[in-house]
């Protein structure tokens, strides 16, 4: 067995948030200059030039990106060779603590639905677990701002209604959505599973690369047709009109009950942040 230190856990939880929330990712930055480049209307180009801005102001002096530094939530995967020195779910909220403190990042968690006393810390994480074969450590680390995951959706549509209802579902929601998710967005999709699974594989999905597929030929296409569809839609750069509402669709799926079509859209803003971590 491989004993990790938790410190270690912790350091790099604290690291990585303050890093994703000051630095957006390179290929993200490219796909938002190539979609300035396809627009027609002066302002949309000018909302697209002000995020370009606002992320280079962020990286030069180390200051978030956005207001809303989100919630973190980690896709835990230990190798089944692993073992601690102590509680992992510990030393990730410390590392959040100290992250969110030593970053001067917003403190955005509420502790009760209802009395919502701010928890002053950030904490607690989300943190999905997985075991997995090897000896490894993999977190997948983001932080999610509220206004995109306010306008994200879980439905159970009947297998009949299939890929159109599939598509209906996903552009509705886009298009209802409209500018509160501060497009242009990242869409991600989970079909399948049940009612919570679907809703992990679309936040899952927000993960992948930008520039990959799903490589199920019928789910890539589903891919590729909502993407172009969804920059139909005219919402546009902020919702202020034109031809970029989303920069990326992934879509994972899983196998599912006969008489079940789970669909869950998670919607992420241009301050997509997030990071793999692998130790
Ligand atoms: S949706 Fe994204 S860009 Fe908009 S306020 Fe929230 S974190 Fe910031």
């Amino acid at each position: 067995m491989r004993l990790i230190n938790l410190n270690d856990i912790t350091k790099l939880i604290k690291e990585t948030v303050i890093e994703i929330n000051y630095k957006l990712d390179g290929s993200l930055v490219s796909l938002i200059r190539k979609a300035k480049e396809r627009e027609t209307k002066d302002l949309s180009k000018s909302i697209l030039d002000d995020i370009l801005e606002n992320q280079e102001i962020a990286k030069e002096g180390n200051i978030p990106l956005c207001q809303d530094t989100g919630v973190v939530v980690v896709f835990l995967e230990i190798g089944s060779q692993v073992t601690f020195n102590g509680d992992i779910y510990e030393a990730i909220n410390e590392g959040v603590k100290q992250g969110y403190n030593e970053g001067y990042l917003r403190k955005s968690i509420v502790n009760h639905p209802f009395n919502r006393t701010n928890t002053l810390d950030n904490t607690p994480a989300i943190i999905h677990t997985k075991i997995i074969p090897g000896d490894k450590i993999i977190m997948k680390i983001a932080a999610k701002g509220g206004g995109s995951e306010n306008m994200s959706k879980v439905t159970m549509l009947t297998p009949t209604e299939g890929i159109n209802g599939v598509k209906k579902l996903v552009l509705d929601t886009i298009f209802n959505a409209g500018g509160r998710p501060c497009p242009p967005l990242i869409v991600g999709i989970g079909i399948g599973g049940n009612f919570e699974k679907s809703a992990l594989l679309a936040k899952e999905a927000l993960f992948r690369d930008l520039d990959d597929s799903n490589n199920d030929e019928t789910i890539k296409q589903l891919e590729n047709d909502l993407f172009n569809e969804i920059n139909k839609l005219g919402v546009g750069p902020m919702g202020v009109g034109g031809v970029t509402t989303c920069l990326a669709v992934k879509i994972n799926y899983f196998p599912m009950h006969i008489a079940s079509l789970p669909v869950a859209i998670n919607i992420q803003c241009h301050s997509s942040r997030h990071k793999e971590v692998i130790l």
